[in-house]
């Protein structure tokens, strides 16, 4: 459905899917040729929607998918994807058949976690694809790789027995190595480098004792924008693909990004009101001159955070109008005093750009002490995504 086609929905985003097809050939622009593109679509490809995120990355140069959970895997799985797909993260042993009955790829990073994969596909007379994960200065998932301090060495020699124990199993095959970078997205690459020269370390000193893997991995969206050296056999950039940089600090110059996501909704009512006129709950904002007020059918339920309660702004006739007064679960409120041609049924922009005035997922991240990430991952499920013709 194109934006231009009729709906009345009282809140919806917009999703440019153009936007997104030019973000994945930004990414195919500066990898080299050989490099194999993972679109990571997990939760839900960050609030755009999983299905047409994945489709549209594949059609403009990606060649496999990588997701959270197991869940978002047999999602893509159902609706006909028969790319490679990788989970990123923790699904129980417990759930080998579902991983192997979708050819889901699992991340392991636990020997005896990987033993009882392993025995379970062997049970089911099968054989699990896996990639090992190894945690080289994130702290998250990962076969520690990390030496202590004061230990001269560039990974702890444990983590190679673990991982050549791990590539024993006869129930699975380790078709993958990776690790994720902590602060690729800072200016200071120091750690970022150190976290690479550990990986690279560990995986050539496993393929000293003869375990190699098809494909290296290591590169975020951070990593592809600014750690060329990280590229190694595949990327697997997240955000960039919706057109949102990791940080301030990546370099902006090195692809040309275009925000994805609108987010947009209605005048449901306008109220002139004089001065001393309670909005919302609390009466936490009390109008101080003649003005107008404006309803609209946006709330916290559908993502649009309480905490921006008279602090946020939104798009109005192409003009910045103040949210005023607590957000409720349903409903918002602006000062529309200064926009005489408002008018009820008025198209309102929360995220996204109106007549050339712009509130990027930035804006909002910054009043709520967040990332541009969380703004989009966040909204609500109710909220429907509508998208412009299909890159
Ligand atoms: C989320 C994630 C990515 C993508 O990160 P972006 O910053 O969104 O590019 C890549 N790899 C792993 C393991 C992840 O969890």
């Amino acid at each position: 459905m194109s934006p231009g086609n009729e709906h009345h929905y009282p809140v919806w985003a917009e999703i440019d899917l153009k936007a997104i097809g030019h973000n994945c050939r930004e990414v195919k622009r500066i990898i080299p040729e050989k490099t194999r593109f993972m679109a990571v679509v997990k939760a839900d490809g960050c609030g755009h929607g999983a299905l047409m995120a994945a489709g549209t990355a594949l059609n403009n140069g990606a060649d496999r998918l990588g997701v959270a959970r197991a869940a978002e895997g047999v999602a893509l799985r159902q609706a006909g994807f028969q790319v490679p797909i990788l989970v990123l993260g923790y699904t129980s042993p417990a759930e080998t058949r579902l991983l192997l009955d979708h050819d889901l790829t699992q991340t392991v990073f636990d020997p005896e976690q990987a033993g009882e994969f392993s025995q379970n596909a062997q049970a089911l007379g099968r054989i699990l694809k896996g990639h090992l994960k190894v945690d080289t200065g994130m702290g998250r998932l990962g076969l520690p790789a990390v030496p202590e301090a004061g230990e001269d060495v560039l990974f702890k020699p444990e983590a190679l027995e673990q991982a050549l124990n791990t590539a024993r199993l006869s129930g699975i095959h380790l078709e993958g190595c990776y690790t994720h970078f902590a602060q690729a997205d800072s200016a200071d690459k120091t750690h970022a480098r150190g976290q690479l020269k550990c990986f690279q370390a560990f995986t050539r000193a496993l393929e000293e004792k003869g375990l190699t893997f098809e494909f290296c991995h290591a590169a975020n969206s951070a990593g592809v924008i600014d750690l060329p050296e990280s590229h190694l056999d595949m990327v697997r950039p997240g955000i960039m693909l919706y057109g949102l940089y990791p940080s301030r600090e990546v370099d902006h110059q090195a692809v040309s990004l275009k925000p994805a996501m609108s987010l947009k909704t209605r005048v449901a009512q306008i109220k002139e009101v004089g001065p001393g006129f309670h909005v919302s709950y609390g009466s936490t904002f009390v109008t101080g001159k003649r003005t107008k007020i404006a309803t609209l059918p946006v709330g916290y339920a559908d993502g649009y955070r309480r905490n921006l309660s008279s602090r946020s702004a939104m798009l109005v006739r192409g003009v910045r109008a103040p949210v005023v007064g607590r957000i409720c679960m349903d409903q918002t409120m602006l000062d529309v005093g200064h926009i005489p041609e408002v008018e009820i049924d008025d198209e309102v922009v929360i995220l996204g750009a109106q007549e050339g005035e712009l509130i990027p997922a930035e804006e909002l991240a910054d009043l709520l002490g967040t990332i541009n990430y969380e703004i989009v991952s966040t909204i609500m499920a109710r909220v429907p995504r509508i998208y412009t013709d299909p890159a």
